[in-house]
């Protein structure tokens, strides 16, 4: 076993007051290391420097934040391999996704080096005779990142980068399963010449940690990634805390993917394939609802069910592995009560759903697909988070589109057609953030806003240069020069 890792707070790494533990889901005779938890007190601390690196990080020149945010970028890109690999072990994704989460991530920190040079204010006309009106945007001070386990280096990167991008200082809480991925990734944070303070990070629980950080009166802000029901909570404590707190929260989805009569066969089920089950189904993004039109609908099961035969699902970190196992023994159980409600409510279970037993201990669950369901059932309305889809057979388009809004989600949304008529109406009409035609629900670009509607969002946007909404407040300053 290795060194206890430590937090960072105040440019130090420190001890916590007790001990966690990340297990491989692969093997879990495998720990993956030990990390020090912080307890309300580290965490007051961390909130504390933040504060005090505020003011002379908010004045830094854009010069200096590009040089730290290149500095970053080029290290994770440089690193890809091996933090990919770390992430596979601690997570369950497979090798090639953690790699790919990793250069994300590294992606990000470059894009954000452009953006600090970017942001520059407006001077505009007054509708009174003499005045001046200038319009800039501040950083809006401590924001507290709360993050989910299933994409633990892409999500905080996306976060962590606008944040100090624009000048705000960050306290970052990372979920309890991925203490590794959140702490090789602030080690190399920590390496960029930031100043102490202006960037800490603190292990530890949503109860104690979290809840810290939601009631802190110098927490100025809340980002927030994960469940509804934590979501609604951090909504709650947001808006009620004195001063109020700015938060976004992105949530939860039980995203569609219609397949119509005229789509190419081929690549429909690829797409079902990829949006549903890639990732084990542990993606916001997940196409878990498969609304299929009556034309195609016995064509695209048989080709499905027949693709899904080919999967291997095994340990992560081996090649030629699609599917890694399902992150814990909680989700797993989770994922197998879906499994039985769906038969219990008179879904048709076409394929898969059984534990699998490999080399190595793990949580290895076949990736499972319901026919015959309906969009009233549980499993076609409540986010799983684990391979499991449903296919929900519609009369026609109409009525494809219509099932594919009937839900309180609406992060993303995927269409597989020729028709460009077809292809045009859904991207107008569906109710989701982000519509994918003749593509995954589950692949984005890092340089174009991320985010959902109805009870999948709340608040401004994440990514790209809609970042800024969130991590700054606009000023509106008027002159009279005399
Ligand atoms: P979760 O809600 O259980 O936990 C998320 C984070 O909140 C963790 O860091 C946790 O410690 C913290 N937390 C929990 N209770 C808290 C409290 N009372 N106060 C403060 N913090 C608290 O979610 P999870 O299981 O880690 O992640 C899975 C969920 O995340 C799924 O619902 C998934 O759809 C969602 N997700 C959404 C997106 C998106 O961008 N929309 C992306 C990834 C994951």
């Amino acid at each position: 076993m290795t060194a206890i890792l430590k937090n960072f707070i105040g440019g130090e790494w420190v001890d916590g007051s007790a001990v966690t533990r990340n297990i491989n889901p692969s093997n879990t005779n495998d720990v993956v290391g030990e990390y020090a938890k912080a307890d309300k007190a580290q965490t007051e601390k961390a909130i504390a420097a933040a504060k005090a690196a505020f003011p002379a990080w908010s004045r830094s020149t854009p010069q200096e934040r590009y040089d730290a945010f290149n500095k970053i970028s080029a290290e994770i890109l440089a690193r890809k391999e091996e933090l990919g690999r770390l992430l596979a072990r601690e997570e369950g994704k497979t090798l090639p996704e953690g790699i790919g989460e990793v250069a994300r991530a590294g992606q990000i920190f470059a894009f954000f080096a452009g953006e600090a040079l970017r942001l520059t204010g407006e001077k505009g006309a007054s509708v009174r005779p003499g005045l001046e009106v200038e319009i800039t945007r501040e950083p809006v001070g401590v924001v507290g990142m709360i993050t989910p386990w299933n994409f633990p280096i892409a999500i905080p990167a996306w976060k962590i980068a606008p944040a100090l991008c624009y000048g705000n200082t960050v306290v970052f809480k990372p979920a309890e399963l991925v203490p590794g991925s959140a702490h090789a990734l602030s080690e190399i944070i920590t390496r960029s010449g930031i100043p102490p303070g202006v960037f800490n990070l603190v292990v530890g629980s949503g109860s104690v940690v979290g809840q810290t950080l939601l009631d802190h009166p110098d927490v100025a802000a809340i980002s927030f990634t994960g469940s509804v029901q934590t979501g609604r909570k951090i909504a709650q404590a947001c808006v009620l805390s004195t001063p109020m707190k700015k938060f976004q929260l992105e949530m939860g989805g039980k995203n569609p993917l219609v397949v119509l009569d005229d789509a190419d066969l081929k690549t429909a089920v690829e797409v079902a394939v990829n949006g549903a089950y890639f990732s084990t189904g542990q993606r916001c993004t997940a196409s878990s609802r498969l609304i299929v039109t009556a034309g195609i609908h016995d064509r695209f099961v048989e080709a499905m069910t027949e693709r899904m035969k080919a999967l291997q699902v095994d340990d992560a970190l081996k090649a030629g592995v699609h599917i890694g196992p399902v992150v814990d023994q909680s989700q797993l159980d989770q994922d197998l009560r879906y499994l039985k409600v769906g038969q219990d409510e008179g879904a048709k279970l076409a394929f898969g759903g059984e534990l699998l037993k490999r080399e190595t201990p793990g949580h290895y669950l076949q990736p499972a697909l319901f026919t015959e369901a309906n969009n009233n059932m549980r499993i076609a309305r409540e986010e799983i988070f684990g391979p499991v889809a449903a296919v929900i057979r519609a009369k026609n388009y109409e009525e494809a589109l219509a099932i594919s809004n009937d839900t309180e989600f609406g992060l993303a949304s995927g269409i597989c057609t020729t028709s460009l008529k077809y292809a045009t109406h859904y991207k107008r009409n569906s109710e989701a953030g982000m519509v994918m035609v003749n593509l995954p629900t589950a692949g984005v670009d890092y340089h174009v806003p991320f985010g959902g509607r109805k009870g999948s969002s709340y608040g401004a946007r994440e990514q790209g240069s809609y970042a800024r909404e969130f991590y700054t407040t606009v000023k509106t300053a008027y002159t009279n020069p005399g």
